[in-house]
Formats: C-alpha cells, structure tokens, sequence
C-alpha cells in the first residue's frame, strides 16, 4: 500500500507577499487602528475601543476621536462566517452590559442536550462529558451575530470597508505600519483586466490582525517574528448544512463515532436553530491517516443514518459551507501575541476550546483585551511592542487560557486513537487536565502520514445526499470564472498527490484528471484545509469566495 508525506508537497509560505518593506504609497489612507477580518475578534475589539474613547471623553478626559477602521474580506459582513454555533454569552454579556440577553443576536436558549456513540445504525447514549455542557447557552448563527455587532460599530462611529481583503502587512523595521489591500479586477493570467483596481495601502498607529483559523498574516508575521509555541498548531475541518425542517429538534445534539474511522478525531453537531431550522456538521482533525478521507461525503453518509434522517427527511437544505478550526489549545499558542504596532486576536492566534467546541466567546475576548491594550498604548503616545505586552498579560490571566489549560492535552490524547483518547480525556476530566502531568507533543498535521486505499464513493441523491459542486453552489459562491489563482500547488503533484487534495478540499477546487492535478479556483470557499495540508491559500479580489447567511 502506498503513502503520502503531506508536506513534501507542500509549498512554503509566501513570505515576501504577506510581509512587505515598501514604503505606503503616497495616496495611503490613514487610520489610528485597522482592524483586519469583521468576525466576532475583530468587532468586538472596534467596539470596546470606541466605546473607551467615548467614555473618557465623556468623563472629561483629553481624548481626541479615534479613526478607526475594520477591513472585511467578503462583499458583506457574515458572509464568509461559519460556526456551529452553540454560543456561550459571557462576552457579549461584557461588551454590552445594558442589553438583556434576550435582545443579543441568537436564534434560542439550549433547550436540552444529548451525546450519542453512533453505529451505522444504532445510536448509542452516553452520558454528556463535563467540558461538552451548555445549559445556560444558546444557539445561534454566526452570520447573524456578525452583522448585528457590525452594525453596533457602525453605530459607534467605526468605519466598515467590506469587500477589502488585506494582501500584506506593510512592516518598517520590526514594526508594523499598515496593510495593502489585494488588486482587483485582474484577469486569469494576473495580468490588469478591464475591471482592474490598484491595491490600497492604509496606515495606522495599531493594526490588529483577526483574520480567523489559518489566517496568512498571522502565520507570516510568526515566522518572520520567530515566535515559536510549544507545540505546531493542529486544524479540523468542519463541513456544515443549515436545514428547514419539517421536524423540529428538541435538543443540542453531538455525536462521536460512526461514519469516523477509529483512528480519526471528531464528531458531528446537530442544533435547533428556532422552530423550523436545525444546523448539522461534522468536524474531522486533519491529522488523519486515511488519504481518501473526505469530510463532505462523511457528512453526507451522517445524514443517512435514522438520528439525522427522520429530522431531515422532507426538508430542504438552505445552505452549505466549510471551515477549519484552531484545534492545537493550549500548547499551540504563540509564546506572545503582540509586537510593534500589532495585535493577533480570535481564531488566528488559536482561541478555541476544543472538548466544549467553544471559540467565539474567546474570540470576542481576545478582541476586548485588544482594545484595552490599544487605547492604553495610544493615550500614552507608544505603540511599540512593549507598550502593546498587557494584551498578552491580560490573555494569559483570563478565563481564555485558564479555560484552554484545564483541557491542554485532551485534543492530543487522540492522537493514539479514539477508545484509548477516550479513556485518557476522561482521566484528564476527572483530574482537572493534571492527567498525565506532561505536555503530550504532536507534529502538524502535514507530518501525518496517509495510506492510499481503495475508495467507495457515495452517489448523492441530490434530495437528502449532495455533490460537492450543488453543496457549492449552496455556499452562495458566485466568485467570477475568469479570476486568476490565488493557490499556490506544490510542483512534484503525482497522480495520488492529485486524488488526496481532491479529498482533502470540500468544495471540488482540486480535481485528479489521470496524472495531472486540475485546479478551479473560484470553486473556493475559504475554508483553508488545504493550506494546511497542502496548497498555500492567499489572499484574493474582494467579494470573492461564499456568500453565506445563516451559518
Ligand atoms: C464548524 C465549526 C463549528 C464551530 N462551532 C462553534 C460553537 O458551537 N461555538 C463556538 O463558540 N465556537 C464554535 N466554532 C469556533 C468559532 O466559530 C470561532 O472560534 C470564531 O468564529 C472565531 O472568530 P474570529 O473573529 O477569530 O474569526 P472568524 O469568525 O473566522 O472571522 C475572521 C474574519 O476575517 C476575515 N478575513 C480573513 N482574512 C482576511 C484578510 N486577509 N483580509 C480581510 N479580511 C479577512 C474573514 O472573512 C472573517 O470574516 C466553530 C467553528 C467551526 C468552523
Ligand atoms: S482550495 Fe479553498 S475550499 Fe478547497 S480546501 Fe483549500 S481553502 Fe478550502
């Protein structure tokens, strides 16, 4: 049986485009804080800072208004968003004190909650872990939570440029001064089209990177910064449908085993999204070792089996998207988190609890911290690296990293599997993640080798069961044809190379045809899988990639 080295396909990252020496232009716009990425960090962080500059300003103080700026990849805010989501308030509770919970953006309260050992037809109940319970949550649409904080920080005076991707981060010495937005308008050979519009450089005092799980800017920044983390960041790949139903789903659902090989880590969600909608997804760590694992066509074998089915069946599926997520905890944190003129907050740093599947909260947090440590350092007049250091002391004296330390080694205890990671992270559990008193180290996820095997391809039915191009299609993606690519493809791609990327990518970018690799990047949804395992992602023309609304 043969096997692929993921990384040995794998390119290196594009240092030189992400990290770039060049003077601003001269037409560059200038902020006092830019923001990178409208997901919950980076609002969040918009939000608290100007509602800072306005308290002290109401107070007297001799605070000058702030220019503050949010730069969002997708042509709207919460398109390119995706989450579960089962959302733990207490951030929202911070950020906005006055408001009742009922009036936060979530679709309703965690009616109930069950977890499930799954068989391919049996479906097996088992007593909810301590780190999976959410009573006193709520489930909701991260779209919808993005466009309601959006138009809280609109509200407060910050400026939201959708439709802007930043292309790199614009550096002098160590210190970041800025970003430049990608071009578009270019045709597929890169070259200016009709169309074409020249990137935009912007300046600022502060720049706070939240751009999300993968994120280009923050791995770049890492690398040529050398900040180093205990253990590699560890990504899962989530693939997720929104349903109407017919039959309403009475409960928070996560299930384990079934249609997961053994040696794979994961498991599915299924939640209500109020009276008529459920979400439903199954998360797969990209460590795995079979090279024709494809979480699409696992999701689709989910939704066949009687838990899944009796809800679905007669419904429709609304929409359909994917998304990577952070899942290395605590020993994948960047030793810090800030430098000279920047921040890194939410997914991009690492934010994530992967036991409670729990991420926005952090993200919102992180962005909160941010904030505070921004409008100290642009009050005293110092925006270098040592005056931007209490952001990382704030984080690491929070409930973020307390939260991520009491589960620091359960996600890499499945490396040996799912029965003896099981029985380790019960042991983690019961000693409060003291268990097994050292770090378990782990390699990335390229370094996992994988065995090519014969496949069984499910044939989608089109009703219930769906191929990759309709589940496309179902993102909302209607990014143009003629665009050139964004992704960077390793040079020695063999045939097999070629069949693993196909499986690997969710939305049919990459395609075997005999010995070659094809590649359809406006196919592209975002998700960054690949990047990790193979194809660098970069940045491409605005309003590119899905056009999600309830996800
Ligand atoms: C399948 C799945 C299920 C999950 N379930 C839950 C759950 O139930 N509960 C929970 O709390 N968490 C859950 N999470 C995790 C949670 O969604 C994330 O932790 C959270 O969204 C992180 O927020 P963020 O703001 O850091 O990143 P994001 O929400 O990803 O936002 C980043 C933003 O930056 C933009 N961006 C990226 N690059 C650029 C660029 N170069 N220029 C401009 N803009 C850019 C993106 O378009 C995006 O809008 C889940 C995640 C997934 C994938
Ligand atoms: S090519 Fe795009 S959609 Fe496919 S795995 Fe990579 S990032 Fe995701």
């Amino acid at each position: 049986m043969s096997t692929i080295l993921p990384i040995r396909h794998q390119p290196p990252l594009p240092l030189d485009r992400l990290i770039r020496r060049d003077a601003p232009g001269p037409e560059a716009i200038e902020m006092d804080v830019l923001i990178v990425g409208a997901g919950p960090a980076g609002l969040a962080c918009a939000i608290e800072l100007a509602r800072l500059v306005k308290r002290e300003q109401e107070r007297g103080g001799a605070v000058a208004d702030l220019n503050i700026g949010v730069l969002e990849k997708a042509a709207s805010l919460g398109e390119h968003n995706l989450s579960g989501a089962v959302v733990n308030p207490r951030a929202f509770r911070e950020l906005f004190p006055d408001l009742d919970p009922s009036e936060f953006p979530f679709r309703q309260p965690v009616p109930a909650e069950a977890v499930y050992f799954l068989g391919e037809r049996r479906a097996q109940r088992i007593p909810t872990p301590p780190t999976m319970h959410n009573s006193g949550f709520y489930t909701a649409s991260i779209c919808e939570i993005v466009r309601w904080l959006g138009e809280r920080a609109e509200a407060m005076g910050v400026n939201l440029f959708a439709g802007f991707p930043v292309d790199s981060l614009l550096v002098d010495g160590n210190a970041v001064r800025g970003v430049r937005t990608t071009a578009s308008g270019l045709d597929r050979t890169g070259r200016p089209g009709a169309e074409y519009t020249e990137p935009t450089d912007l300046t600022a005092r502060i720049t706070v990177v939240a751009e999300g799980t993968r994120g280009a800017l923050g791995q770049a920044w890492r690398e040529w910064q050398q900040v180093q983390s205990a253990n590699p960041q560890l990504f899962a790949l989530g693939v997720k449908e929104v349903w109407e139903v017919k039959r309403p789903l009475d409960a928070v659902i996560h299930t384990l085993g079934w249609p997961l090989p053994n040696d794979a880590f994961g498991g599915s969600f299924f939640y209500p999204l109020g009276p008529s909608q459920v979400a439903l997804g199954l998360v797969v760590g990209l460590d795995y070792h079979d090279a024709n694992l494809d979480v699409h066509e696992l999701l689709q074998r989910l939704k066949l089996h009687p838990l899944f089915r009796r809800h679905l069946e007669g419904g429709q599926l609304l929409e359909w998207g994917a998304k990577t997520i952070p899942e290395g905890g605590y020993y994948a944190l960047p030793s810090r988190r800030s430098g000279d003129g920047v921040l890194f907050v939410g997914d991009t740093v690492g934010f994530v609890d992967v036991p409670s599947l729990k991420g926005i909260h952090y993200a919102m947090q992180s962005g909160i911290y941010a904030a505070r440590a921004a409008f100290q350092a642009l009050t005293s007049g110092d925006t270098s690296g040592a005056a931007l250091a209490p952001y990382d002391i704030m984080v690491d004296e929070s409930y973020i990293v307390a939260d991520m330390r009491r589960t620091r080694n359960m996600r890499l205890a499945f490396k040996d599997g799912l029965y003896v990671g099981g029985v380790k992270a019960g042991l983690m559990t019961v000693t409060g993640g003291r268990f097994p008193g050292r770090r378990i180290t782990m390699d990335e996820d390229a370094k996992t080798r994988r065995t090519v095997s014969a496949t069984r391809p499910l044939t989608p039915d089109g009703t219930l069961t769906f191929g990759k191009l309709d589940a496309v299609f179902k993102s909302g993606n209607a990014t143009r044809d003629t665009i050139p690519s964004h992704l960077i493809v390793g040079r020695d791609v063999t045939a097999e190379v070629a069949a693993f990327y196909s499986h690997v990518c969710p939305a049919g970018v990459y395609e075997q045809q005999g010995d070659e690799l094809r590649v359809n990047p406006a196919n592209c949804i975002d998700c960054k899988a690949t990047d990790v395992l193979g194809p660098r992602w970069t940045p491409r023309e605005g309003g590119s990639g899905p056009q999600y609304r309830s996800m």
